[in-house]
């Protein structure tokens, strides 16, 4: 069993979920797709499926081309994305399973980026597949949902364990933890994140997987309640309450900013 990152465009990553025994795998999130084929072909491996999180161009660009390679592929997206997600052949909806070999994934709603938005949990992996809801030390924009819709979300990401690896959309690490020290400078798993991530990316590698325990501990969209965060958001808006909605709200809207 293995997850292997295919980058894409820019900072995007595509993910090939491997079982070993059938050699059979699927891609999450694939907007080239010459490039998961050429990964795919070089290993040897029998792609058969193709896993969305949600219908934005740089997720699923290259669904059409991997249909037409491989005939008869399943191509699987939220039913909510109303018909958005090209090639689909399998609408899912929350709680789903999809299945790669011999390997059984979870479908999770977590909408608020898009509506439909998905993420797939594969516990034999101990992974989640997040797309563009939770980066590591941050999350997507709201596009379609409201703040809470967002905390509901990712309040369904962070319940699970917390060995659970995640496997975001984008390489956005660097920038959400400088973001990150701008409300928390004293969170020193947070400092040390930086650091780690300075250093990885120097080297030219990813800074993907994180856990969930990890973004417990660093994402400040999961961190409403830390004081810290609270305190230097109070900074800069005396009338802020302490309602975990508004303290979301307003650190989404200094990311949106930043
Ligand atoms: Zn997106
Ligand atoms: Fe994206």
């Amino acid at each position: 069993m293995a997850i292997i990152p295919v980058p894409q465009l820019s900072d995007n990553y595509a993910y090939l979920i491997v079982d070993d025994a059938s050699r059979e795998c699927g891609v999450v999130d694939c907007s080239e797709a010459g490039k998961v084929l050429d990964e795919v072909r070089r290993r040897e491996l029998n792609l058969i499926a193709v896993l969305p999180t949600h219908w934005h161009f740089d997720h699923v660009g290259g669904n059409e081309e991997l249909a037409r390679a491989v005939p008869g592929i399943r191509v699987y997206g939220a039913r909510n994305e109303n018909g958005r997600i090209p090639a689909q052949t399998n609408e899912v909806d929350d709680g789903a399973t999809v299945r790669v070999g011999a390997l059984s994934g979870r479908v999770i709603g977590i909408p608020a980026h898009t509506n439909g938005h998905i993420a797939y949990y594969f516990p034999q992996l101990e992974a989640v597949f997040t797309g563009d809801t939770m980066f590591i030390a941050g999350c997507g924009r709201v596009f379609e949902g409201k703040a809470e819709t967002m905390v509901a979300s990712l309040a369904k990401l962070a319940a699970l364990p917390d060995a659970t690896r995640v496997y975001c959309g984008h390489e956005y690490t660097i920038k959400n933890l400088e973001f990150a020290l701008t409300l928390e400078p004293d969170n020193q798993p947070l400092r040390a994140k930086y650091a780690w991530a300075k250093k990885v990316r120097a080297e030219g590698k990813f800074t993907i997987p994180s856990t969930i325990a990890d973004e417990k501990q660093i994402n400040p969209f999961l961190r409403t309640a830390s004081p810290e965060l609270r305190a230097s958001l109070k900074k800069l808006d005396g009338a802020i309450s302490d309602d975990p909605i508004a303290i979301f709200a307003k650190t989404r809207a200094l990311k949106d900013k930043f």
